[in-house]
């Protein structure tokens, strides 16, 4: 998006809560990827309008969107999953910060290992997909079987910084590269689900939003 729009965009949304505004300076500070101000609205938007009664998160990272998520939504139940030992320690910490322990459950793992354990919680009205961008469709096909029959996934950052449609060989590091070519795959692969619709918004670093087709 153009940047003066993007300025603009920014500007208008209202003022956070100190805990939260906190955290974004924390994360800004500390280099943790939490989700762009822009993208965050949207999803709050999307999940105010489906009302979500559990949601499974797959990133927690410092908590952020889950505390957000809440915050909008104080009735959800929400599931989120967390693999590194610092960001795990700041979430519990911020998670407590905002009196959310009984509406946020954290696991603590690889996401990738810990599909029976999240079950457990479920069936899931929303999953938001937010971690390693290179696993999203291991990520999708081990959790979707959780997904309630109105369910929807959101697959975060799957325009990556726009490096979906730079040309490879501007792309100079080895790694990004096939990260690239893999979130490219991610996509039209989701384009191409026999079981889900797909929009791919070109909000904040990109969303797609999926949602099961009803059996006929
Ligand atoms: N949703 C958060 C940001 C998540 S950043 C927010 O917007 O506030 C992505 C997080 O996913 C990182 O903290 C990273 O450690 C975690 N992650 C990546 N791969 C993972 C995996 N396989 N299992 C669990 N966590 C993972
Ligand atoms: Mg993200």
């Amino acid at each position: 998006m153009n940047h003066s729009l993007q300025e603009y965009l920014v500007d208008l949304i209202p003022a956070r809560n100190e805990l939260c505004s906190h955290m974004e300076e924390y994360a800004k500070e500390n280099h943790v990827p939490i989700m762009d101000r822009i993208g965050m609205e949207a999803l709050l938007q999307i999940l105010r309008i489906h009302k979500p009664g559990a949601i499974l998160e797959i990133g927690c990272a410092i908590g952020y969107s889950a505390i957000r998520m809440s915050d909008a939504l104080p009735d959800a139940k929400i599931v989120t999953i967390e693999r590194n030992g610092e960001r795990i320690k700041d979430a519990r910490s911020f998670i407590g910060s905002a009196g959310k322990e009984a509406a946020i459950t954290l696991l603590e793992g690889d996401a990738l290992e810990l599909a029976g354990e999240a079950g457990k919680h479920g069936p899931f009205d929303a999953i938001f997909i937010d971690a390693a961008k290179g696993q999203y469709e291991r990520f999708f096909g081990l959790y979707e079987p959780f997904l309630s029959p109105n369910g929807i996934i959101i697959s975060d950052n799957v325009l990556y910084k726009e490096m979906v449609v730079a040309p490879m060989e501007s792309i100079s590091n080895r790694r990004t590269r096939a990260l690239v070519k893999k979130i490219r795959h991610y996509n039209q692969w989701l384009m191409d689900h026999p079981d889900y619709d797909t929009a791919i918004l070109p909000i904040g670093d990109g969303m797609a939003i999926s949602k099961k087709k009803e059996k006929q």
